[in-house]
Order: structure tokens, then sequence, then C-alpha cells
């Protein structure tokens, strides 16, 4: 009995293996064409001043919607993508996509301020990634100065020279580097040092729960004065509440991203709500 139930068990695991590994197979198939068939859109989420309220950048932010499977979680596809080899393509356009929107807020009268983008590591540090990120922009004609690239810290495990090289003629060109997701991967003082970011971004996890629990307030407390000793600006992520806005406000953070300001959203909805003669607020 316990033999059967163990081969019972084993070809459960096995299906459930084969369905995982076929579901991925499917969907990185589907995600290659997904760029050409139009299926990907960004939102953009507002980043809010908290001393003023006011607009000082946003976030550009992947979707996917599948012809049959609905919205995928960019968690979901963004892996997939880094894993299979489709992200530098994907990230360009990223790139390129968010240059054409602030082109047009600005012919729309709208100034978002930065706009953000997300890049992945492995954009770093596939060959001649950053190079085709310098062209795209300059491409773009918009002005380096109002983009800003987010990174994990695990993108910078063992980064070369020729990356820091790139990242340094971008930083040059006035393109601000920003470090996301801060404290929940192997950061490294020497790190923050060598990059010279801009911006940290406080993860949620620590937002989350620092108004309930000592430890998260202490490493919120700590990463925006270690930010504020290295002439950084803070950015906290996951707002949720108007309290948690108050208490980071409090504490110095300088800016805020968060349901409680505002969810990602088209770029038309970022128009209609900051845009026009009345204040950004
Ligand atoms: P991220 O860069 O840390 O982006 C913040 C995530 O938190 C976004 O999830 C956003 O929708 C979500 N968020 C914002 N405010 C709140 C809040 O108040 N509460 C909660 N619960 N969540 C909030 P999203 O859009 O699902 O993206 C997830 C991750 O996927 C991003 O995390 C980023 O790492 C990655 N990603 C998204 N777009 C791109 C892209 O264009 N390129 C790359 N390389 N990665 C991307
Ligand atoms: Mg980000
Ligand atoms: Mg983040
Ligand atoms: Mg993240």
């Amino acid at each position: 009995k316990a033999k059967a139930a163990g081969r019972a068990a084993y070809v459960y695991f096995d299906d459930a293996m084969t369905a995982q590994v076929q579901n991925d197979a499917e969907l990185v198939h589907d995600l290659a064409r997904a760029l050409e068939l139009g299926q990907l859109t960004l939102a953009y989420q507002p980043q809010i001043e908290l001393t003023t309220g006011r607009l000082v950048g946003v976030e550009s932010l992947l979707r996917w919607q599948h012809p049959q499977l609905g919205g995928i979680a960019p968690n979901r596809f963004i892996p997939l993508a880094e894993s299979r080899g489709l992200m530098p393509e994907i990230g360009l356009w990223v790139m390129a996509e968010s240059c054409r929107q602030w082109q047009r807020w600005q012919a729309q009268g709208l100034d978002v301020g930065r706009v953000a983008i997300n890049v992945s590591a492995v954009q770093f540090k596939g060959g001649r990634g950053m190079e085709s990120m310098l062209e795209t922009i300059e491409g773009s004609g918009v002005p380096p100065s109002v983009l800003e690239i987010e990174f994990t810290e695990s993108a910078f495990v063992d980064v070369g020279n020729d990356t820091l090289a790139w990242i340094r003629s971008l930083s040059e060109r006035g393109v601000h580097f920003a470090i996301d997701d801060f404290g929940t991967g192997y950061s490294s003082l020497i790190m923050l040092r060598q990059l010279r970011a801009h911006k940290l971004k406080i993860d949620r996890e620590f937002v989350k729960d620092m108004m309930s629990d000592p430890n998260d307030a202490a490493i919120v407390h700590a990463t925006v004065s270690l930010a504020k000793t290295l002439g950084m600006t803070v950015v906290a992520e996951g707002i949720e509440e108007a309290a948690q806005a108050d208490y980071l406000l409090r504490l110095g953070c300088d800016v805020g991203q968060g349901y409680h300001f505002a969810a990602p959203m088209p770029a038309d909805d970022i128009l209609a709500r900051y845009g026009g003669a009345s204040p950004s607020a």
C-alpha cells in the first residue's frame, strides 16, 4: 500500500512538473510574439513628493494582456522573459515606449517629472545591453535627464567594469539611477559607493508592517538615514495608508509611491489626473 501511495505521489508530482514546464513553454512561446502583436503595454505609477504632495515622477510598469489567459502578472512573465532570452528586446521596447510617452505628455502640456524604467540584470550583463540602451535613449530625442533607471541589488552581483563604465556614461548624460527593492537583495555598501546611484527605493515588504513591527520600523529608519548620509533621495514603495505616508514624511523620506496615492494606470489617466492648468496634487 505504501508502495502504491508512494508511486501515486510520484506520478502526481511528475504530472504537476510536466504541466508546469508546458505552461512555461507555452507562455514563453506566446510571449515571444506578444510585442509584435501589441499585447504589451505600459502602466505608469505616480511618485509623489511627501512634503508637497506634488507629482515628481512616474514608474513605467509592463503589462501583458494575453488573448486567452487575460492579464498576466509581471512577476510571472518577466522572470520567464529574462531566462529565455526575450528580455533584451522587451526591455529596449520599454525604454523606447517610455521615451515616446514622455514626449506625448510634453506635447499635451504635462510635465510628469522623471520617468523611471525598470531594467533587468540580463540587460546590464548581456554584451551590448547598455550600449543599445544608450542608443535607444539618444535615438528618442528625449533629454536623458528626465530618465531614471531602476535596478535591483542582485543585478549588480559581479557586474563587470565595462557595465560600470556604461552606467557612468549614462550618468554623465544626466540619467539617474535608483536601487529598487532596497534591502531585499545582496546589498553591499561597496556597491552603493561604486554605483553612485541617486535614489534608494525602500521595498514594500518593510513599509507594509513598519507601523506595527519595530524591526521593520528600524530598517526603514536606518535606510532613510543611510540614504540621507550618502546624499541620496529615498523613495518608499507600497504606501497604502495615509498614516504610513505621514510616518515616512516625519522620518525624512522624500518620495512616496503606492495605492494610497495612486495605482499604476494608463498614460491617458495620468494626463487626466495631473494634466491641465490645475496644480498637480
Ligand atoms: P517594482 O519595480 O518593485 O514595482 C513595484 C510593484 O509594486 C508594481 O508591481 C506595482 O504595481 C506594485 N505596487 C505599487 N504600489 C503598491 C501598493 O501600494 N501595494 C501593493 N501591494 N503593490 C503596489 P507590478 O506592476 O506587478 O510589477 C512587479 C515587478 O515586475 C516590478 O516590481 C518589477 O520588478 C517588475 N517589472 C515591471 N515592469 C518591468 C519592466 O518594464 N522591466 C523589468 N525589467 N521589470 C519590470
Ligand atoms: Mg521598480
Ligand atoms: Mg520595487
Ligand atoms: Mg520588485
